[in-house]
């Protein structure tokens, strides 16, 4: 509450700021303070609880807007998603990340093991990484009887895959593919590849070639600081078997391993689990928030006006200012909103007709200069829809709202 006081100092008391600046300072002062501290107080929120959080939000949400606007259609309107579900998310995200516990997001849940972890600390002392003896971006390929192993990793709309094969005498004499999940990305493919191919050679005896044209794969296995648990695990693979060496080629110049190997990286294969990329922990927490709020919204008793123009909730603001927001929930100075609060004995507008928005925007006498075609019912929708996407429409909205709020006792005159 200090906070909401000090900011109203900081922006004055019509909370003259630019709107935008004011969602700012939400997100960055208010949000940010609540959230701290969110893994404890956000596991076991209580009802109550959340309504204060909501309660707290609502004044931020309501500058400029009438009093009795449901907070609903404001989160949805301002882009900002309610507080309870914020706190809730990111002590989802606190638990799994840091506690390395699974954790409940309502009914969806989040375990660690389906992300990517980072491993600390060193595993090999730097005087044993010995890996520049085996590993070379120098040496120009060319197709040899030799024997060897081409391995590649590919993402397409398809998915993604790994494979390798294995040449000797210009033809393929094993290969093997894997089918990775549409989450694992090329970099993972790449080095998931690498890795099979490694196990593969490792019962060979005589010294062996694996050629992969991923360069950013053999620069992770070059770095001895690396976090990447598979990359680890290849990095000690290798130091215990010499023999095996990894070898960087170009792509797509007609390599006969590299063209076989890409052929069958097309998701194919047998399908293995390989941990999802890190950044997919957060944002998969954050649209699994983002679905309970829609859920909300859809099956929500407040706000159906602002509902039937803005379905789908989103953190970004729909860009509608005081005048529209009155317009379309009705929360402004009409005669069918002061009557619905009690604050007049009847809806009707100083001409006679029933004193809605729509009236004001399409039939009333006195708005005759900013009034708008009268849509048919079954197209009242898509007209509300065309005037808030177009500027010149809007404009002329926002002046019939703003006379609608200045001729307030013209129009709302009680006349019993
Ligand atoms: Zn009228």
């Amino acid at each position: 509450m200090y906070q909401y006081q000090h900011l109203c100092r900081i922006a004055g008391k019509t909370w003259g700021i630019n709107k935008n600046i004011r969602r700012l300072l939400y997100k960055t002062v208010i949000e940010r303070t609540l959230c701290h501290g969110a893994a404890a107080s956000g596991h076991n929120m209580t009802c109550r609880l959340q309504k204060k959080l909501d309660s707290i939000q609502r004044l931020f949400l309501l500058t400029g807007a009438y009093r009795t606007t449901p907070t609903a259609a404001l989160q949805v309107v301002t882009g900002l998603q309610p507080l309870h579900l914020q706190i809730q998310q990111e002590a989802t995200y606190t638990r799994v990340s840091r506690a390395r516990s699974s954790s409940k997001l309502f009914t969806v849940i989040f375990s660690p093991t389906d992300y990517e972890s980072k491993s600390s600390g060193i595993h090999i002392h730097p005087p044993n990484f010995l890996l520049h003896n085996q590993i070379s971006f120098a040496e120009n390929h060319r197709d040899s009887g030799a024997k060897a192993i081409y391995t590649d990793g590919s993402k397409t709309d398809e998915g993604t895959g790994s494979s390798y094969c294995i040449l000797e005498n210009y033809g393929i004499i094993a290969s093997w593919q894997g089918k990775l999940d549409h989450s694992n990305s090329v970099l993972q493919a790449e080095i998931f590849a690498i890795k099979m191919a490694i196990e593969a050679a490792s019962s060979l005896h005589r010294p062996i070639k694996i050629w992969t044209d991923s360069l950013s794969s053999l620069m992770a296995i070059l770095n001895p600081k690396s976090h990447h648990g598979m990359v680890r695990e290849i990095q000690t693979l290798l130091l215990s078997h010499k023999h095996i060496h990894l070898r960087w080629l170009k792509a797509h110049v007609g390599y006969l391993g590299n063209e076989c190997a890409d052929q069958l990286a097309i998701t194919k294969g047998d399908p293995f689990f390989l941990p999802k990329p890190l950044s997919y922990r957060k944002s998969e927490i954050r649209s699994a928030a983002l679905s309970i709020w829609q859920d909300n919204w859809d099956n929500g008793e407040t706000g159906r006006s602002t509902h039937d123009i803005v379905p789908r909730v989103s953190n970004k603001p729909v860009g509608w200012i005081r005048e529209e927001i009155m317009f379309v929930t009705g929360h402004g100075p009409f005669p069918s909103y002061l009557h619905r609060f009690n604050l007049r004995t009847h809806d009707n507008c100083f001409c006679g007709e029933k004193g809605y928005p729509m009236h004001y925007a399409t039939k009333c006498r006195y708005t005759l200069s900013w009034r708008f075609q009268t849509p048919t019912v079954s197209l009242k929708l898509q007209w509300l829809k065309n005037i808030l996407t177009n500027n010149l429409s809007r404009t002329r909205l926002r002046l019939l709202m703003r006379f609608v709020c200045d001729e307030n006792n013209l129009i709302v005159e009680d006349n019993n």
